[in-house]
């Protein structure tokens, strides 16, 4: 029964439609679709997308569709749309048009979007859990740093590691996980694509619990001929066997948000506090403390795993003055003012003094901001925040290479 063409669709109305058209079955009458890492691919009913039969995507999950080609996307109303060239209107008469919901429909639509919206949540989280737990088993069966590839590598990049070193560890054989693939009944795995060396490091969260794990994939390389020295240590070549695409050869899994990686610990309640984006930054620093024969028994040197981590969420942006989009417009970056909703890193409150640690070869304004946000959140009455920069175009591992004491 349609009625009252006229006036607006309420949101249960529209919530009726797309729950009596499943996207996949709308979107399965115009093409012919093949499932592929949780989604359904195949030729574009709109622009035939014949490129690729990858560029259209349908996802049951979100009842969405987008075609990369187009490039367009939306719900199924769209996609009836495009495809048939009609309005809204026109859309929604096609997919059966609005019926009169009645309250026990109504309670139905609602328990349906609920459901949905109940499983996707426990689904994320109950992942998320899983992977944790599976990292830590990881990390717990990782071996001490000492008398590793993972030591020869630093040490071969000039970088000194402390006699007791619980923050920093080896794995042997880690896998590289990049994209998924499916096996035969359809189910869905992350696809490994590389195994191999790697140093390993965790990532503590602000109640002090294991989040997830910072590695570094590593590779010996031998020298062709004898006059080139012995093997040396690098990071490994990681490549995505579909694209050649190179992989970065760090990754952080789990969850680092708020959570630091404890690269050197002192036995005492730290004083101070040297802090950095990456671990071979914070080590340089540390390394050049130690070469200098600093006193180091009431510091403290953490990695963050990347600027807004290190600094936390920005209350806004601002305009990049040089770097622009590819529609012309400046590209925006995090401002200088930390978001108060985003407590950051926990900082311990026995820590007096912050080094913060800002590399000279990110871009100069978004690491900037990064460094005063971060000196902004971590500020307190009694506490000395100072912002080391390393100049531009080099990080703390170049200047500490180039013998310039940090
Ligand atoms: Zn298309």
């Amino acid at each position: 029964m349609i009625i009252q063409r006229s006036s607006r669709l309420t949101a249960d109305e529209l919530e009726d439609i797309k729950q009596r058209n499943l996207i996949a079955d709308v979107a399965g009458g115009y093409t012919k679709l093949r499932k592929a890492g949780g989604r359904l691919v195949g030729p574009c009913p709109v622009c035939g997308g014949r490129a690729s039969s990858q560029r259209f995507e349908v996802f049951e999950k979100d009842a969405s569709w987008v075609c990369a080609v187009c490039p367009d996307g939306g719900d199924v109303i769209r996609l009836v749309e495009k495809v048939e060239n009609v309005d809204f209107r026109g859309a929604i008469e096609r997919l059966g048009g609005r019926v009169e919901i009645d309250a026990a429909r109504q309670r139905e639509i609602f328990e349906e979007r609920e459901r949905k919206r109940v499983a996707r949540e426990k689904n994320s989280a109950d992942y998320r859990e899983a992977e944790r737990k599976r990292l830590f088993r990881a990390w717990k069966s990782a071996m001490p740093i000492h008398d590793t590839i993972a030591a020869r590598y630093l040490k071969g990049r000039g970088l000194q590691l402390p006699d007791h070193c619980p923050g920093l560890k080896f794995l042997p054989l880690a896998p590289y996980f990049h994209g998924e693939e499916i096996d035969d009944r359809g189910r869905k795995s992350p696809r490994k694509i590389h195994s191999g060396p790697a140093m390993c490091s965790a990532f503590i969260r602000p109640d002090g619990t294991f989040g997830g794990l910072h590695l570094t994939w590593l590779k010996v390389v031998t020298p062709s001929n004898e006059t080139e020295g012995r093997p040396s240590l690098l990071k490994a070549m990681i490549l995505d066997p579909d694209t050649g695409e190179i992989l970065n050869s760090k990754k952080m899994r789990g969850s680092k948000v708020g959570a630091h990686i404890a690269v050197v610990q002192p036995d005492q309640a730290p004083r101070r506090l040297v802090l950095g984006e990456g671990i071979e930054t914070v080590l340089a620093v540390f390394t050049a403390h130690v070469m200098a024969g600093r006193f180091i028994g009431d510091m403290a040197f953490w990695a963050a795993g990347d600027l807004g981590n290190l600094a936390g969420r920005a209350s806004g942006t601002i305009p990049h003055p040089t770097l622009k989009r590819p529609n012309g417009h400046p590209q925006r970056v995090p401002d200088r003012y930390p978001d108060p909703d985003d407590p950051g890193l926990a900082i311990p409150d026995s820590v007096e003094e912050i080094i913060l640690l800002g590399d000279g070869d990110s871009d100069r304004l978004l690491t900037e901001c990064a460094m005063e946000r971060a000196a902004r959140r971590y500020t307190r009455p009694g506490r000395i925040i100072r912002i080391a920069y390393a100049p531009e175009g080099m990080d703390f591992n170049d200047l500490l290479c180039a013998g310039v004491p940090a």
